[in-house]
C-alpha cells in the first residue's frame, strides 16, 4: 500500500494519462509520466516526465527506479517494455492482463473460456482460411486484425458480395479473427475496478454512439432492462476477477435483443467512463489511481442522467459557447494541435434523474 506522497509512473503521455494526474492530486499522490516525444498533454500536470522511447531500455530503468508502482493509459505496451518495468516495480494491471488483451483471438478465446457470451469467431492465416470461415458464416462477418487494431481500424465488413481477396488485403494479410456480424440494438460498456484485496466494484451501464468509428456520445442510464444491466456489471467484475486484475477495465459489449455479447476488453480507463468525473461518486480515473495505489476503492453510484459528449477535431473550438452553458463540465485536453478525428476534450451534462 502506497503512502500519500508517493509517485505512480505512468506509461503514455496523452488524455488518459492527464486525468489520471489529475485525479491522484488530490489523493496526495504524484504522477511520472513516460512517453515518447510528441504532444503530450499530460506532461502539463505530472510532478515529473521522462520523454523517452518504449524500447529504451535505460530510460525505462531509471524511470521505474522513480517512482513506486506503474500503471499505463494504453493497451499497446510492448511486452519487452512491461517484463523490463516489472522486474523493478509492480505494474498494474499485470502484464498477463495486457498480453491477453492486446490479441483479439487471445482475448476472445479468453472470454469464451470464461463461459461468458462472445460473437462466434474463428482464426484467419490466409486468404483460403477466410474463404472457408466466411462460408461457414454464411457470407456475414467482421475481419478484424489480431493486433492494434482501434477505433475500427484495420478491420473490414465481410458480406456476401465482398471480394475477399481486396478485404483480405485491406487488413494487411495479418494474422485476424473473422467474427460473426452482430445486428446488435446498441453499444454499451461497463466499466469495472478491482482492488489489490480482490474487492471489485463497477459502474452502471453507459450506451455508446460512434461516429466514423469514434466514440460520439455517453449516456446513462442505458436503455436496456435492469436485468442485462446487471448481467454486464457482473461481466465486468468476473473479467477482472479471472485476470486477477487491478485497475480500472473496460468491457465494450453489443446489447442484441435480450442478449448481451462481449466485443471486446480495454485493459485501462475508457472514454466511455469519462462522464464518471462529475457523474459518479467516485471517478474511473481516481479508483484506478486508489487500486494501483493498494488503497480501497470508491463506490461508483450515479449522479443524475447523464449525457458525455467528446469533442472531436474542431468541435473544440466551441469551448466558448459551451462554458455559456449552465452546468455543462467543460475538460479540455491541451493538445497543441487539431486535427480531424483527433479527440481534443469532452462535455459532460448532469440532468435531473426525472426531468
Ligand atoms: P471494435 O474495434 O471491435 O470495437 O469494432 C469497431 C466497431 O465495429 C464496433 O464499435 C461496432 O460498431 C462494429 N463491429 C465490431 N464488431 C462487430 C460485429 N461482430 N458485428 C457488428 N458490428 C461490429
Amino acid at each position: 500500500m502506497l503512502k500519500p506522497g508517493a509517485t505512480i509512473g505512468i506509461l503514455g503521455g496523452g488524455q488518459l494519462a492527464r486525468m489520471m494526474a489529475l485525479a491522484a492530486a488530490p489523493l496526495g499522490l504524484k504522477c511520472h509520466i513516460y512517453a515518447p516525444q510528441g504532444d503530450n498533454p499530460a506532461f502539463d500536470v505530472a510532478a515529473a516526465v521522462t520523454e523517452a522511447d518504449y524500447d529504451d531500455e535505460a530510460a525505462l530503468q531509471r524511470f521505474a527506479a522513480a517512482v513506486d508502482v506503474i500503471t499505463y493509459e494504453f493497451e499497446n505496451v510492448p511486452a519487452r517494455t512491461a517484463e523490463v518495468l516489472a522486474a523493478i516495480r509492480p505494474v498494474h494491471p499485470n502484464p498477463h492482463a495486457l498480453a491477453v488483451t492486446q490479441d483479439r483471438l487471445t482475448e476472445k478465446s479468453f472470454i469464451r473460456d470464461l463461459g461468458l457470451p462472445v460473437p462466434d469467431f474463428r482464426a484467419i492465416d490466409s486468404l483460403d482460411d477466410l474463404k472457408a470461415a466466411a462460408a461457414a458464416m454464411g457470407g456475414f462477418g467482421v475481419l478484424k486484425t489480431r493486433r492494434f487494431g482501434y477505433d475500427g481500424k484495420g478491420q473490414a465488413m465481410i458480406r456476401p458480395e465482398t471480394d475477399l481477396g481486396a478485404a483480405w488485403e485491406k487488413v494487411g494479410q495479418a494474422p485476424s479473427i473473422l467474427e460473426s456480424f452482430v445486428p446488435f440494438d446498441r453499444e454499451c460498456s461497463v466499466i469495472a475496478a478491482r482492488s489489490a484485496n480482490g474487492d471489485s466494484v463497477a459502474y452502471e451501464l453507459c450506451e455508446n454512439e460512434h461516429r466514423h468509428h469514434i466514440l460520439a456520445r455517453t449516456t446513462l442510464p442505458a436503455a436496456v432492462p435492469a436485468a442485462l444491466g446487471h448481467e454486464a456489471m457482473a461481466i465486468g467484475e468476473k473479467i477482472a476477477a479471472a485476470l486477477d486484475y487491478v485497475g480500472v477495465i473496460a468491457v465494450e459489449l453489443f446489447v442484441a435483443g435480450d442478449r448481451l455479447l462481449v466485443n471486446e476488453i480495454a485493459p485501462r480507463v475508457h472514454n466511455s467512463g469519462h462522464w464518471t468525473i462529475e457523474g459518479a461518486e467516485t471517478s474511473q480515473f481516481e479508483n484506478h489511481i486508489r487500486a494501483v495505489a493498494g488503497w480501497p476503492l470508491g463506490i461508483t453510484r450515479r449522479r443524475g442522467r447523464i449525457m458525455m459528449d467528446n469533442l472531436v477535431g474542431d468541435e473544440a473550438d466551441r469551448w466558448e459557447a459551451l462554458l455559456k452553458e449552465p452546468g455543462v463540465h467543460l475538460h479540455l485536453y491541451g493538445k497543441a494541435e487539431s486535427r480531424p478525428g483527433r479527440k481534443m476534450g469532452h462535455v459532460t451534462r448532469l440532468l435531473p434523474e426525472n426531468g
